[in-house]
């Protein structure tokens, strides 16, 4: 594989083929968000937070760090007014749903986004996808999934399977943002293990 040579906020960085951009500032100490990302999973590209600016081919664009893979050339900036408002407007979005989220918040400050912009849908999860990932990609148990669509598509267990898998498990738990995981764990343990805990 040959390297690969582009601009990040001004650096020259050398990465290798088929790095994307957040791999390339991670390497030379440029810090981009991520609310989705987890180094042992496939990007996602769910968050968006990690939103920067390209110049590729006579175009600018806005495009997901965490999947857009470095090319010959590229300049890329990570910080700049646009992308501020986008981190600021995806941050508020997610707040109205898990205004309590430590990550949020953090974000939140250095954004400068209001928890309180949006009407509060207290949905607790913000569809990060990492639990499903985690637990379908390196435990390979598929024991949480997503249900429904949209607006009301919110994160399950498969009591079935979280029976037999989650109980020694919980490798998943400390990667949730939220509570919901936490959450939905709980309504799962009642209805599996009702006697548990007694
Ligand atoms: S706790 Fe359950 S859902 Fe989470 S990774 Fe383990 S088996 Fe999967
Ligand atoms: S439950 Fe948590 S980890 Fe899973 S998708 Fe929702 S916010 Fe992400």
């Amino acid at each position: 594989m040959s390297d690969i040579i582009l601009q990040i906020d001004g650096k020259e960085v050398t990465a290798r083929e088929g790095a994307t951009i957040l791999d390339a500032a991670r390497s030379i100490g440029i810090s981009i968000p991520t609310l989705c990302n987890h180094e042992k999973l496939e990007p996602h590209g769910g968050c968006r937070v990690c939103s920067v600016e390209v110049d590729s081919r006579g175009r600018t664009s806005v495009v997901a760090a965490c999947l857009y893979p470095v090319e010959q050339g590229l300049v890329v900036r990570t910080r700049t007014d646009k992308l501020e408002r986008i981190r600021q407007a995806l941050v508020e979005m997610m707040l109205a749903h898990a205004p309590d989220s430590e990550p949020l918040q953090e974000l939140a400050r250095e954004y400068g986004a209001d928890k309180n912009c949006f009407e509060k849908e207290r949905s607790f999860c913000i569809h990060c996808g990492l639990c499903v990932r985690y637990c379908a990609e390196i435990k390979r148990a598929n024991a949480v999934g997503f249900i429904d669509r949209g607006a009301r598509k919110e994160i399950c267990f498969i009591p079935e399977i979280a029976a037999k898998e989650c109980w020694e498990c919980k490798e998943c738990f400390p990667l949730c943002p939220t509570s919901a995981l936490q959450a939905a764990f709980v309504l799962c343990k009642a209805l599996t293990f009702p006697d548990a805990g007694r």
